[in-house]
């Protein structure tokens, strides 16, 4: 008999695993809450659990997260993890803490397919979607790192991580269904608690799974636009020729009817120096968001090796907000964080071909202590 991943099992799969068994369904809970609440990831030290069982759970499951090989931390706190899953391919997890709030950025791929020309995860190809357990085993490791290291820097509420973003490395809406499930975990209040505020999935808008993704689970909604045209859009993000501006913003209207009077969806914009900065760009953006509630993230662009883009000027950031702020488009910048350890959005490269001297800047984790 195979053994069974627990971290793959959501709440009710996991009550229909302990009903298999002839257990009863608060089994579910209690596992549940001993490996998303206290990060245990032994059945022996489940106490709660007759030992009986502890032993029959330890001969037919398991819980296996993926392993936390390296660490490199930045000057301004971000950190980025380099995590191995068990066929040996690496992913890319960063934690970018600020005030009161701890962000967690996780995969959902390993690699991209996506190909969207200013990004470097796309150069790295496609290889694979990530199960249930190596997308809620990120939150997992990075929890139980950060609770051996910062318990004295908690967030307010208690929790170090306090914000979970889908904007790591992968498209999660080409993920769908091992996407909504890590993220159900992620909210479930016996799991890791987050409230659908606090919990985003970015996409570059992939149409009908983005209806899907409404109907699913409700949580919020990043949409990386880039461009105020399709002409524009088709060029740095190719998916648009697929599901072009139109379609999307239509996509995101429904997406948002099914939810909360007050809930907007954040729009990306990547700010790439004379290529969709100027202030006709801008005037053009506040044209497309016309009626949706909406707010812009302006995200400077984070250059990488080979990279044929540049940054805007910050003087030109901040004239292109200024048109969409006079508009009235709620409109913030994006501070970049963990650039300096190509952390920061878009440099999430996975496993490079210059690894071996990439894993110079990381920090090796002694074995054991993770
Ligand atoms: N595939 C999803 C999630 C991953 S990208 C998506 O497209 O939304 C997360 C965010 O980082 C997206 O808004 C993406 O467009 C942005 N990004 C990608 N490369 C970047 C770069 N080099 N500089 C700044 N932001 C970048």
């Amino acid at each position: 008999m195979s053994v069974v991943n627990i971290l793959d099992l959501g709440h009710e799969p996991l009550e229909a695993f302990f009903k298999d068994l002839g257990e009863p369904a608060f089994r579910a809970r209690q596992v549940f809450k001993w490996i998303h609440q206290q990060g245990v990831d032994d059945f022996s030290l489940m106490t709660n659990v007759s030992k009986a069982l502890r032993q029959k759970l330890s001969d037919i499951a398991e819980i296996k997260a993926p392993e936390m090989v390296s660490e490199q931390p930045s000057a301004d706190g971000v950190r980025k993890w380099l995590l191995k899953l068990s066929d040996q391919q690496c992913i890319e997890t960063v934690f970018i803490p600020e005030g009161d709030r701890g962000t967690l950025c996780i995969s959902s791929q390993v690699g991209c397919a996506l190909d969207c020309t200013f990004c470097a995860t796309a150069r790295q190809g496609f290889n694979r979607n990530l199960s249930v357990a190596e997308i809620i085993g990120q939150v997992f490791v990075a929890r139980r790192r950060l609770e051996q290291e910062l318990a004295s820097t908690r967030t307010k509420n208690g929790r170090i991580i306090s914000n979970v973003v889908l904007m790591g490395m992968g498209e999660p809406l080409l993920n769908l269904d091992n996407v909504v499930a890590a993220m159900r975990i992620m909210l479930d209040d016996n799991g890791y608690g987050l409230s659908k505020r606090r919990v985003t999935l970015s996409t570059s808008g992939v149409v009908p799974a983005l209806d899907r993704l409404g109907e699913m689970i409700d949580v919020s909604l990043a949409v990386s636009l880039h461009a105020p045209s399709n002409d524009l859009r088709n060029k740095l993000v190719p998916l648009n020729r697929k599901y072009p501006i139109e379609d999307l913003m239509a996509a995101c209207m429904r997406f948002l009817a099914r939810k909360a009077q007050r809930d907007r969806i954040t729009f990306e914009y990547v700010m790439l120096e004379g290529v969709n900065d100027s202030s006709a760009h801008a005037h053009q953006l506040v044209k497309v968001l016309q009626g949706v509630p909406s707010k812009v993230n302006l995200i400077p662009f984070n250059a990488f090796a080979g990279t044929q883009y540049s940054r805007s000027s910050q003087r030109v950031i901040g004239s292109f907000r200024d048109i969409l702020y006079a508009k009235g488009v709620n409109t913030i910048t994006r501070k970049t964080r963990g650039d300096d350890i190509d952390a920061a959005c878009g440099q999430l490269a996975g496993k490079v071909q210059d690894k071996s001297r990439r894993n110079q800047h990381f920090v090796r984790i002694e074995q054991g202590v993770l």
